[in-house]
């Protein structure tokens, strides 16, 4: 796989390469370019270069592009799908959702050519206004991670080159097939040369360098906390705007009068959907004491009964990588030996053939934790989970808050005293109350506390692409200026 850097394909500087594998296989399953400083140079200038013409095309016609890109989208999805499936490890439904939203996102920010107004404000006397324009920042870097890796790169490009920025695409390194059908289908869809690069390579080695650049204005970026906040602390050098989308640790939160057939359907989604590497996945179970043993028995029964395996037939595909399925194993063993109960799951299924060496673990739920413990405090990002007995709703409120994490939440209940306060007092970016998630595209995806900053979706996800610029006029023709004496200019 190659970059693609002012309109044309090309491998990196010295030509190096990196391998990716298939997560249900463990088996090859392509090679990327290795990028250099030197490749990053090269797009940051393409994308420079490219800014003014993009900018001066106009909104209507850069939608046109982005409409175009969806027709192509659309009429090879099977291609996007079979590619999502083969490098996440997504189960098919889970794929032909995720272009689904590819589809449905690039639609949504097109549409809003036309739609972006400023305004006009009085000054401070007569014959004077103010007019607040809203401009692109100039080069956009978007940085995305693996676990929604098409639906991330639309949810970025879309709203930045509809308002007329420039933007290299990195993705993760785990998933670059998707990301690059993107832009392939961009670049057939006439996108003028230069305005979108795609170049791969480790974050670990070219983000420093790309994030600081001085050439790039704002960066978007999709991933962990941690790298979040080294990205915020690089950035700082430039003072590049950031949108920075990072971890979650939503509570799900089961009360006593929920609708347990609704509520059990919708946990089985947040928690084990995409093996539980999502963002917005349940990470923690609050159930009301009432109906713990029926809400619980269901939820085993549910967990034990999920088919792991193939992504192509299963309920469920792998974790993303050999360190992911590692990561979950120890959180499991941790609780283990902290005296934790595994009432569901607790290692990797045993599988067949070449299943035999994908990355894949049992759906777990683990009882008997503590709120400071691990479990519920750090992001899983797995099919793991721990599960708590409330009992009143201050306890609820104030264990669903206790998180460094603010991205989404869960509630099921019928009580609409608790339904009112919860929307007060829970501080996450999204409380999905009596149903599932993922977000829409007019819903505004933001996290409170470590899950970063600004927002995307809606039109302010939009408008977080966009710098607002003041021109003040005068058309009084005077010039007052109070602090000079008026005989300094007679006779000039
Ligand atoms: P990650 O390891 O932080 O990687 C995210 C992206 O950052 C990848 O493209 C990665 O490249 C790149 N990167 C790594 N180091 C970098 C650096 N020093 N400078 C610039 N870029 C760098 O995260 P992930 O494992 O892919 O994704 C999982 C995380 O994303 C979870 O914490 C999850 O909660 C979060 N997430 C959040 C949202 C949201 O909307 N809030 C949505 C989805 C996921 P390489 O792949 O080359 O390392």
């Amino acid at each position: 796989m190659k970059n693609f850097i002012d309109g044309e394909w090309k491998a990196s500087e010295d030509g190096e390469e990196m391998e990716k594998y298939n997560p249900s296989t463990g088996e090859l399953l392509e090679k990327m370019a290795a990028s250099k400083k030197a490749d990053v140079d090269e797009a940051v200038d393409a994308a420079y270069e490219s800014f003014q013409k993009w900018l001066s095309l106009g909104s209507v016609a850069r939608s046109k592009i982005i409409y175009r890109a969806k027709e192509l989208i659309q009429q090879d999805r099977a291609a996007l799908e079979a590619i999502l499936t083969k490098e996440n490890g997504k189960i098919r439904v889970e794929a032909r959702q995720e272009v689904d939203g590819v589809l449905d996102q690039l639609q949504y920010y097109a549409e809003f050519a036309r739609k972006i107004t400023g305004d006009v404000v009085e000054g401070d006397s007569s014959r004077r206004h103010i007019y607040q324009y809203k401009i692109p920042y100039g080069v956009v870097v978007a940085i995305t991670p693996w676990n929604f890796p098409a639906a991330m790169v639309a949810r970025k490009l879309a709203p930045a080159l509809l308002t007329g920025n420039t933007v290299i695409v990195k993705p993760s390194t785990d998933t670059p097939g998707s990301a690059e059908f993107i832009v392939r289908k961009f670049a057939d869809a006439g996108m003028p040369k230069g305005v979108l690069n795609f170049i791969t390579g480790k974050g670990s080695e070219i983000g420093d360098y790309i994030v600081m650049h001085p050439k790039v204005s704002l960066i978007t970026m999709t991933g962990s906390t941690a790298t979040g906040q080294r990205i915020m602390q690089k950035a700082s050098g430039n003072m590049a705007k950031l949108i920075l989308e990072l971890g979650g640790k939503a509570p799900f939160m089961v009360w006593k009068d929920a609708n347990i057939q609704n509520a059990l359907k919708a946990f089985a989604w947040a928690k084990f959907w995409n093996s539980g590497q999502s963002c917005i996945a349940a990470e923690r179970l609050y159930v009301h004491a009432d109906i713990y043993d029926t809400f619980m028995k269901k939820a085993t029964a549910m967990a034990k009964s999920i088919r792991v395996g193939d992504p192509e037939t299963a309920d469920m595909g792998p974790l993303i990588n050999r360190g992911a399925l590692e990561g979950s194993e120890k959180f499991i063993s941790d609780a283990v030996s902290g005296g934790m109960h595994v009432l569901a799951g607790g290692k990797p299924p045993s599988l067949q053939g070449k299943f035999s060496k994908g990355y894949f673990l049992e759906p777990t739920i683990i009882e008997g934790a503590e709120q400071n413990s691990e479990i519920f405090q750090e992001e899983i990002f797995g099919p793991v989970i721990g599960v708590k007995k409330v009992t009143d709703e201050d306890e609820l409120i104030e264990y669903a808050n206790n998180s460094r994490y603010g991205l989404a939440s869960y509630l099921f209940t019928e009580d609409q005293k608790l339904i009112f306060r919860a929307s007060d007092e829970i501080r996450f970016g999204e409380l999905y109350v009596n149903q599932i998630g993922p977000e829409a595209s007019q819903g505004y995806h933001t996290g409170f506390r470590m899950t970063g900053q600004a927002g995307e979706g809606s039109r302010y996800g939009i408008e977080e692409y966009l710098k607002l610029k003041n021109v003040y006029i005068d058309y009084s023709g005077k010039v007052v200026v109070e602090s000079m004496r008026d005989d300094l200019f007679s006779g000039l």
